[in-house]
């Protein structure tokens, strides 16, 4: 090894050590949690405001590690962005959730959608649209059942490459939402060049809503847009009935959040729907 200079020592104070240890160790253990099959996909229904009729499913990350138990995606999806893991990762949890979907549908099930989270390296990659199209193909799902979510931010990091990007993944059938709607930096004119379906509100606006007048201002000024651009629209992380009233009556199209179930994981998601179909 070199010698370390002086200056070097200095630069190793003992915290930054400590969490470039935990990266590492992160880093190492989200590399095999892929093919010691720690991770899971948890299902959360999407359901039509006015009927309360399940539309779809979004697929959440869950990763169980055999001695740190389990770990918030919040955590290591960055971890995963930043070491390039989310790319195998990513590409697991877009063939799976196909997988899953086309297995119910196949049994009988009636969901007609599937929602999966992107991440910007994957969106970048210049493989992403053909990656799409042959996990659709391989699963036999029908494109018009997934639903890509991809933030606000993605997208508009080099809005001009994002629209012919879009455009490729439209093409394939498949729809496209905004995810986290509201917390980015979205151009108006930009926007009305997205092909896209779907604008999710951030959960940020549907906290306490139905008391706090700029969170109800943002969520009914989104909802309106959405109507003008005949886009559709979700609210995320209704956790109360009362949010849930006021964003029926301000027309929100669907919703999704605690309120009617937390993400489930997949031996749990026929009994979740029949559930939520006796409401
Ligand atoms: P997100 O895509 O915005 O997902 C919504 C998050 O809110 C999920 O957290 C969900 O469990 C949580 N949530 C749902 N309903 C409620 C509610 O009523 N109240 C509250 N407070 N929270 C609610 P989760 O599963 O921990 O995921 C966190 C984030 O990690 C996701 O945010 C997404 O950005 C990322 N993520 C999760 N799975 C994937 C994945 O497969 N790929 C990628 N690229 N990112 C993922
Ligand atoms: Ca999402
Ligand atoms: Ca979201
Ligand atoms: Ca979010």
């Amino acid at each position: 090894a070199k010698r370390a200079g002086k200056n070097t020592f200095k630069f190793f104070d003992a915290s930054l050590n400590k969490s470039a240890l935990t990266r590492l160790r992160t880093e190492n253990a989200l590399r095999h949690a892929l093919e010691n099959e720690e991770l899971r996909l948890h299902f959360q229904p999407q359901l039509d405001t006015r009927t309360g009729r399940m539309q779809g499913l979004e697929a959440l990350l869950r990763w169980r590690h055999p001695e740190l138990g389990e770990i918030s995606p919040a955590v290591f999806i960055p971890i995963a962005e930043e070491t390039g893991l989310i790319l195998p990762i990513g590409e697991w949890v877009m063939r799976t959730a196909c997988q899953q979907l086309r297995a119910w549908q196949a049994s009988g099930s009636a969901i007609q959608r599937v929602a999966v989270n992107v991440s910007a390296c994957q969106f970048k990659n210049r493989d992403f649209t053909n990656l799409v199209a042959r996990i659709l193909a391989e699963s036999g799902l029908d494109p018009a059942c997934l639903e890509l979510e991809l933030t606000e931010s993605i997208l508009m990091d080099h809005a001009d490459e994002s629209i012919g990007m879009l455009h490729q993944l439209k093409a394939l059938g498949v729809q496209l939402a905004i995810d986290d709607f509201g917390t980015g930096y979205s151009s108006l004119s930009y926007l009305k060049r997205f092909p896209i379906d779907r604008l999710k509100i951030d959960k940020s606006f549907i906290y306490n809503i139905e008391n706090d007048r700029d969170n109800a201002a943002i969520a009914q000024a989104v909802i309106a847009m959405a109507e003008t651009m005949a886009l559709h629209v979700t609210a995320e992380g209704v956790e109360t009935r009362e949010q849930l009233q006021f964003l029926s009556a301000s027309c929100c199209g669907e919703v999704q959040g605690f309120f009617f179930s937390k993400p489930v994981p997949v031996d749990e998601v026929p009994e979740t729907i029949r559930r939520l179909a006796e409401h």
